[in-house]
Formats: structure tokens, C-alpha cells, sequence
């Protein structure tokens, strides 16, 4: 094959080159054409937006908007919106791209988008929020839309967002037009199932992987570090499972106990304490740091990404690292972990739980019926026991880590669809994809 490789690595925290890093080990593995290769490594579309903001003080202040479409080969494109100080163009591409293999590698019909605005959500008033949201709304009229990009929400977004978002674009149109936006609250035509939906992919994916290397939950322990919406229900819903969940923390440290901590006292905890663990009595202080390198069966990073680095992947003692959170293994550290036997679940399998729960609320939009908790339950459960087995056979076949293996799946999908639609490839009687 005869593209050349992406450049090397400037620095630890780059997404879009890690992210490059991986989709090139798995190209190769595919030989995969280099035409298809350029294809996939480009975006569709990039789209900067600079938003005038008329501010609760009378001031005018101008925000810059981006929205970036990596691919709608599968399907019109999904992707959250992100309200953040340091969202610049590079990070919402690389996010775009994570949301492609994300989507492909759990065989939902949808392309990969990202979106941001530059701002810092905490400093600004609701209807300051509001009226961004909406401006943010107007310059992506064209680009949006139930057929072609599909915003959900991301770090710094919530319920509000979307459901402005959602009348904004609806006025435009003049009729309303609820499955543009995924996440909305439940009043809007939110599903249910949603809030624990990621959590609960982690779950699953994390028993999926147990199994596979004969590991009984009820003899396992887990340690997790955020205990976010992510963290806080992968540690209930394992727990529930059976699995001993030994340490959690978050931004103000972490908490282990060796008989087990208490999830749903931990979670109480938070909830009457600004969303903080700190001075939970149900487990010994530790640092985030220690946490990581317990002497556990399964570690679960549910907070940043690059929190497992070539600096401290040697000293991870866990069996099984399952990424509820994206990017928290930078791609130094994958050589290191594979080394030391250490199975990662990767992120784009693990935790998209989120954006299959996303998937079922634009289905139930578009088909104007609810489905119950128990349906959307159970086919969000399967989809990621399907995906987890289709990873775990190409890891097997190739001899390969799952998160090559994940992008091997994701890609192939991706560039055979590609074929299909350019022409390329007609299909055939015994052909796989028959
Ligand atoms: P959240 O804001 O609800 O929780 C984040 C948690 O991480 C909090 O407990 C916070 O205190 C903790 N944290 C922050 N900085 C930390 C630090 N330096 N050390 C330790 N803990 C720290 O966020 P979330 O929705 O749970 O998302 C967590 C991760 O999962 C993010 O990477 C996100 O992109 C990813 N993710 C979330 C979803 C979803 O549906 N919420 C879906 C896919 C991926």
C-alpha cells in the first residue's frame, strides 16, 4: 500500500493524530485502497461560524461555531455539541471521525459529526445559553437536519440545548420536526433509557469481556475513576451484576475499600454534595493516580481522555481496561498495555451505548411511537453484545488487540459501503454481504 503514514506524533494530547494513528494501523490491516484511505481520512464538510451574542449587560460579544461532517457514507451524520473554552477546529474534526467508527462498529446507519462553540458555559446566563443555542441553530439551518446531521448533546450541553435547538430549527421549517436532535427531554420526544444508557453499554460490553477470559463477576473487582453520568452507572449497574466495585473517584479524588464500596450510598453522596465525592466516609482516601493502578480484574477510566499514558501504562496491574470514557488511552500506551496482556475494550465499542440510545430516540420520532425501558433496554444490550462478538472474532483472526480489531470493523464497513455506493463493487450471490 503506498499512502503515506499520518505524521508523527507534536504531543501527548492531540486527538486528531491519535485518532489518525489508529486508522492507519487498521488500513493496513485491510489493505485498504489507498483511494478509499484518502476518502476516509478526509471530512466532508468543515464549517466555521462566528455568532454575534447579544449579552445580559447590553454588550455584543462574537463566539466562533464549528460543526464539522466526517462522513455521511452510512447514513446522515451524528454527533454531540460541545460548549467549551478550548473547542477549537482539530478537535471537533477528530471528534467527527471518533463518531464514524463509533457509529460503524456498532452497525447503526449513521455517518460520524461533531459541533462546538467556543465559550465557556459556566460564566453565561440560561437565556445567554439560549440565545447562542439558537444562533448556533440559524447558521447550521442548512447543514442540520433529520435526513442529514443529527446534533446531540456533548460536554457543556444538556437537555435545554437540545430542546432549543430543536424549536429553533422547527420554526424555520415551520412545523415541528423533533428527530433533529437527539437527547431532548423526554416531554420532546426524549427516550427513555437514555441517561443510563452509556453506562449501561459499559456494563455489558465489560460482561461480554469477562466472559471471554473466564472470569466469574461475582469473584471480579472493578475500580473506576469519574463518577459522572458514565461512572456513577457502569459502577450500579455492574454492581447489580455482581462484580465488586472497590474503588471509584472524581475530580476531587478516589475512595477504596476492599469489602466493596456502596455505590448507591456513594451516589446519594453526590447527589447532596454538589455532585462531588469528596468526604464520602465509605472507603479509604486514595489519589486518581493510585486508583489507576489498583491491583483490580477490570478498570474502568470514565472521566478524561489520556488518563493511560506511556507514563503509567507499565504500571497497570487490571486485566481488563474497559473505556467508558473516549480518548482515555493515548496510543503510546496501547503498545505497552498489549505488551503486559492487558485487554482493552476501546472506547468507540465500550461506550456507545450513548449514541445507540441516541439512535432509538430518532427512530421512535420518526415513527411517532414510544418504546418502553425494557425495549429499549434490551435491543441496546444486544447490539453491544453483537458488536463486542464481531470485535473479539476479528481480534482472534488477525491476532490483534480489540481496539485494532474495532477499527478494522468500522473501517471495512465504511470503505465496503463506499464501494457499494460509488460502484465499485456490485454485489454477489456469495458475497458477504449478501
Ligand atoms: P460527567 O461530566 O457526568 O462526569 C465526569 C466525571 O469525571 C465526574 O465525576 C468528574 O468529577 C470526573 N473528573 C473530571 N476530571 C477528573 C479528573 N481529573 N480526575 C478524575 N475524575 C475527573 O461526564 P460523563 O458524561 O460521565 O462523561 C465521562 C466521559 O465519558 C467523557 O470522556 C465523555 O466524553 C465520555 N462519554 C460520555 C457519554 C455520555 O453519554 N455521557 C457517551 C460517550 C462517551
Amino acid at each position: 500500500m503506498s499512502y503515506k503514514e499520518p505524521a508523527p506524533i507534536s504531543h501527548d494530547k492531540d486527538p486528531l493524530e491519535s485518532m489518525m494513528k489508529r486508522f492507519h494501523v487498521a488500513a493496513e490491516y485491510l489493505n485498504l485502497d489507498e483511494d478509499v484511505y484518502n476518502v476516509l481520512k478526509s471530512s466532508v464538510k468543515k464549517i466555521i461560524v462566528s455568532l454575534p451574542i447579544s449579552m445580559d449587560d447590553g454588550s455584543i460579544k462574537v463566539f466562533e461555531g464549528y460543526r464539522v461532517i466526517h462522513s455521511n457514507i452510512l447514513g446522515p451524520s451524528k454527533g454531540g455539541l460541545r460548549y467549551d473554552e478550548n473547542v477549537d477546529l482539530n478537535e471537533v474534526t477528530a471528534l467527527a471521525a471518533w463518531m464514524t467508527w463509533k457509529c460503524a462498529v456498532v452497525d447503526i446507519p449513521y455517518g460520524g459529526a461533531k459541533g462546538g462553540v467556543k465559550c465557556n458555559p459556566q460564566e453565561m446566563s440560561q437565556s445567554e445559553l439560549e440565545r447562542l443555542t439558537r444562533a448556533y441553530t440559524q447558521a447550521m439551518h442548512d447543514v442540520f437536519g433529520p435526513d442529514k446531521d443529527i446534533p446531540a448533546p456533548d460536554m457543556g450541553t444538556g437537555p435545554d440545548q437540545m430542546a432549543w435547538l430543536m424549536d429553533e430549527y422547527s420554526r424555520a421549517r415551520g412545523t415541528t420536526v423533533n428527530a433533529v436532535v437527539t437527547g431532548k427531554p423526554i416531554i420532546l420526544g426524549g427516550s427513555v433509557g437514555r441517561l443510563e444508557a452509556t453506562g449501561r453499554g459499559v456494563m455489558v460490553s465489560t460482561l461480554a469481556a469477562l466472559t471471554k477470559i473466564k472470569i466469574n463477576p461475582f469473584n471480579s473487582t472493578v475500580a473506576i475513576q469519574g463518577f459522572g453520568n458514565v461512572g456513577s452507572w457502569a459502577a450500579l449497574l455492574l454492581k447489580e451484576r455482581g462484580c465488586k466495585i472497590v474503588a471509584i473517584s472524581d475530580v476531587s479524588g478516589g475512595y477504596f475499600n476492599k469489602e466493596g464500596i456502596d455505590v448507591g450510598k456513594a451516589i446519594t453522596h453526590k447527589n447532596e454534595n454538589d455532585g462531588l465525592l469528596e468526604n464520602y466516609d465509605g472507603g479509604k482516601k486514595i489519589s486518581n493516580e493510585d486508583l489507576l493502578t489498583l491491583n483490580v480484574d477490570v478498570l474502568i477510566p470514565a472521566a478524561l481522555e489520556n488518563t493511560i499514558t506511556e507514563k503509567n501504562a507499565d504500571k497497570i496491574k487490571a486485566k481488563l481496561i474497559v473505556e467508558g470514557a473516549n480518548g482515555p488511552t493515548s496510543h503510546e500506551a496501547d503498545p505497552i498495555l498489549e505488551k503486559k496482556g492487558v485487554i482493552a475494550v476501546p472506547d468507540i465499542l465500550a461506550n456507545a451505548g450513548g449514541v445507540i440510545v441516541s439512535y432509538f430516540e430518532w427512530v421512535q420520532n420518526r415513527l411517532g411511537f414510544k418504546w418502553t425501558k425494557n425495549r429499549v433496554y434490551r435491543r441496546s444490550d444486544s447490539i453491544i453484545k453483537q458488536a463486542f462478538n464481531n470485535v473479539f472474532a476479528i481480534s482472534k483472526k488477525y491476532n490483534i488487540s480489540l481496539r485494532t480489531a474495532a477499527y478494522i470493523a468500522a473501517i471495512d464497513k465504511v470503505s465496503r459501503t463506499y464501494r457499494y455506493r460509488d460502484g465499485s463493487f456490485t454485489f454477489q450471490k456469495n458475497d458477504k454481504d449478501s
